[in-house]
């Protein structure tokens, strides 16, 4: 029998997640059935929609209940199985969430190629946030040559990945990003035009300056006081795909101040702008197979540049996740639960 040490959802966190809502378990992973495969975790991917799992509210999924796992992206590598398509030793990308070894059906895991690229990457550029930012730009902001596209959480996975893309379908990426270190990168790492630090406090003006000819994508991650600011940027005519609204994943209560709907309302019928929100599941049947072939291009030929924020066991998971909703991370948030065994 092989233990697994799991961490399991607790209490709903209200506003920022404590370590007081999980609860740290080691338990017997049950004997494999036909069809299973045995998984050791070497990476946890981190992402903010979790907040949302954690909580009861109705979502586009259902929460995880107390006392669960808590779930998320892993790869693994397979160390037992019972299923005919899977060897020891094969490495997968599968979804058995914050522990260090899990049994699973072998086929609800993909087999990744170690020699196509590096395997921590099917959960960032080539995985989940990359197929978001590659879908929700493509099939929805639509960029122009041209024209401006702006993101935040711009060094993130996915914000990252829309700058280089939209780079790659010749807009101009001005990129919006917590600090001084964030916004160096993405002009000398990622590419992006410019970069705007939305902790100055000049931030409105700094935005004003990077955007002389205004925003025709806004590519909303974030909301708050962010989009609200990059609202006021947009063009006639532009389309914001909202992907996700981080500022406000630990709010409690409405943000102080006037309501902000009616202006924004209003910016929608003045500009005649497309808002339109979107999970990136819905383009897996349309998008999935054409973005794991252009983005393995981009990113064999330099394009599309990642940048990964690796913490050390997963004993470190909650306190990891805490950051991700405030900035802390500077990359794609993974937790390193086992050796890597393809790691030169
Ligand atoms: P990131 O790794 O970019 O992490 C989130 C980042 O958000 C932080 O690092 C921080 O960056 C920024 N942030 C946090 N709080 C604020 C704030 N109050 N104002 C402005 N920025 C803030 O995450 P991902 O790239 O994984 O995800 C980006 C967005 O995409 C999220 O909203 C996520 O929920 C969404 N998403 C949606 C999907 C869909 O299907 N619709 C699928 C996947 C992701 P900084 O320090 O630069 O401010």
């Amino acid at each position: 029998m092989t233990s697994t040490t799991q961490i399991r959802l607790a209490a709903r966190p209200v506003g920022e997640p404590q370590d007081s809502d999980f609860d740290f378990t080691t338990t017997e992973v049950p004997e494999l059935a036909d069809g299973q495969v045995l998984l050791r975790t070497i990476y946890l991917s981190l992402d903010p929609y979790m907040r949302g799992r954690m909580s009861a509210a109705k979502s586009y999924a259902d929460p995880v209940e107390v006392g669960d796992v808590m779930v998320g992206a892993t790869v693994c590598e397979v160390v037992e199985s019972r299923a005919a398509n899977r060897a020891v030793g094969d490495i997968v990308l599968a979804y058995t969430g914050w522990q260090t070894y899990a049994a699973a059906d072998a086929r609800a895991t993909r087999r990744l190629d170690p020699q196509a690229a590096p395997i921590s990457t099917a959960l960032g550029v080539l995985g989940m946030p990359g197929f978001t930012a590659y879908a929700g730009l493509l099939a929805i902001g639509r960029p122009q040559p041209g024209e401006t596209v702006a993101v935040a959480a711009a060094t993130g996975p996915v914000g990252s990945a829309v700058g280089q893309i939209a780079k790659v379908k010749g807009a101009g990426a001005v990129g919006i990003a917590g600090g001084p270190e964030k916004c160096r990168a993405l002009l000398d790492d990622f590419g992006f035009d410019a970069a705007v630090d939305h902790r100055s406090p000049t931030f409105r003006e700094d935005l004003a300056a990077a955007t002389p000819d205004g925003v025709d994508v806004y590519f909303e991650n974030v909301a708050g006081p962010v989009g609200a600011a990059v609202t006021r940027r947009l063009n006639l005519y532009a389309r914001v795909p909202v992907c996700g609204l981080v500022a406000n994943y630990n709010a409690t209560q409405a943000p102080d101040g006037p309501d902000q709907l009616p202006a924004y309302l209003g910016m929608i019928l003045t500009q005649s702008l497309t808002v339109r929100g979107f999970i990136q599941s819905e383009f897996v049947p349309t998008h999935h197979d054409d973005f794991l072939r252009d983005m393995a291009g981009w990113v064999a030929d330099g394009s599309v540049r990642y940048r990964e924020d690796v913490v050390q066991g997963l004993e470190s998971t909650v306190e990891a996740f805490r950051g991700l909703l405030t900035g802390r991370n500077f990359g794609k948030l993974l937790v390193q639960v086992g050796t890597d065994p393809t790691a030169g």
